[in-house]
């Protein structure tokens, strides 16, 4: 092992994933623990300090040959400090993360957004590779983005650019998000907002379709049947994937008009709906965008999965830390 190694650690409400990875892209080993998030997560720290000192002595690697930790939290961070403001999930506010991780490892370590993190990673090993200018999206739960410029993340003066799932796409009538106003892209194009359309049209709409057969079935629907239906011509689901696209293909249209990106990379569960989700979002991202911007970027799908965290962990830690 010449090169130098690095660890990526991607911080979940229930586990926290982790990856040795050397400069070259090699994951040597990737890992996960239980996030113990009693207490308000005050205990989070030192057992990740514990679990990376031990894989380093299994490996046998001393301090000097590892650069340190790149690390993604959910939740609103300060990147120069490496304070957690609040991440609601884990129970911490104002936490000291970055200062906690290398008095507890003695290893350099530096502190990202978990959707941030994950487009760095796909940037480096992923659907991005090669790209330097790039949007990336994760259609979870909720709908996280990450901006890359040069090869850089954009995290404008209070660290909060990039917050895609935020862009109100409703203006008007649109449900609530969980941020408190009202139709933003997280309330049409994440599976969460996709279920609900979904739902919506089978209560407005009495046709005949294969969507309501499976509501009838198990009592409820998710994004992905929404998707399988579609795929299978399903005209009630056809509709709502088209409007989730809709959507969405405005957002990007217009943040790529900004941006002018080599590349658009879609990930998190909805994600792999394929071309059921990317056909008839292309559509709407060339009506909303410009045709030089257009013909100049490409939409993938995402690569990495659940591993994108800790791959963009390792990057940080490869590009930023200077040891
Ligand atoms: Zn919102």
């Amino acid at each position: 092992m010449s090169e130098k190694m690095n660890i990526g650690v991607d911080l979940g409400g229930t586990t926290t994933k982790m990856a040795l990875i050397d400069d070259a892209g090699k994951t040597i080993d990737k890992w996960a623990i239980v996030t113990n998030t009693i207490d308000n997560g005050s205990h989070i720290a030192a057992d990740i300090s514990e679990s990376i000192k031990k894989k380093l002595k299994q490996y046998n690697l001393g301090s000097s040959e590892v650069r340190g930790i790149g690390m993604g939290a959910p939740g609103f961070i300060d990147m120069a400090s490496g304070f957690v403001y609040k991440a609601v999930n884990i129970g911490w506010e104002d936490y000291p993360l970055k200062e906690e991780l290398e008095k507890f490892t003695g290893l350099p370590a530096i502190i990202e957004n978990d959707a941030n993190m994950a487009a760095l990673g796909e940037m480096w090993l992923g659907a991005g590779r090669g790209a330097k200018n790039l949007i990336c999206v994760t259609l979870g739960t909720g709908v996280g983005g990450g901006i890359i410029i040069d090869g850089d993340i954009v995290h404008g003066v209070s660290g909060m650019a990039g917050e895609i799932g935020h862009i109100t796409v409703v203006p008007k009538g649109g449900s609530p998000c969980n941020c408190g106003k009202k139709g933003c892209l997280e309330t049409v194009s994440s599976a969460t907002g996709i279920r609900r359309m979904g739902l919506d049209a089978l209560d407005y709409n009495d046709s005949d379709s294969i969507l309501r057969d499976l509501f009838e079935k198990n009592g409820d629907i998710s994004a992905e049947d929404v998707f399988n239906c579609a795929a299978k011509g399903d005209q009630l689901s056809v509709a709502v994937a088209e409007k989730a696209a809709y959507y969405l293909g405005y957002a990007l249209g217009a943040i790529s008009i900004v941006v002018n990106p080599e590349k658009i990379v879609i990930g998190g569960g909805v994600s792999h709906a394929g071309k059921t989700l990317t056909d008839p979002l292309t559509k709407y991202f060339k009506e909303f965008s410009l045709p030089r911007v257009f013909d100049a970027c490409k939409i993938d799908i995402a690569q990495l999965s659940n591993d994108a965290g800790v791959v963009g962990g390792a990057w940080l830690a490869k590009t930023k830390i200077n040891n």
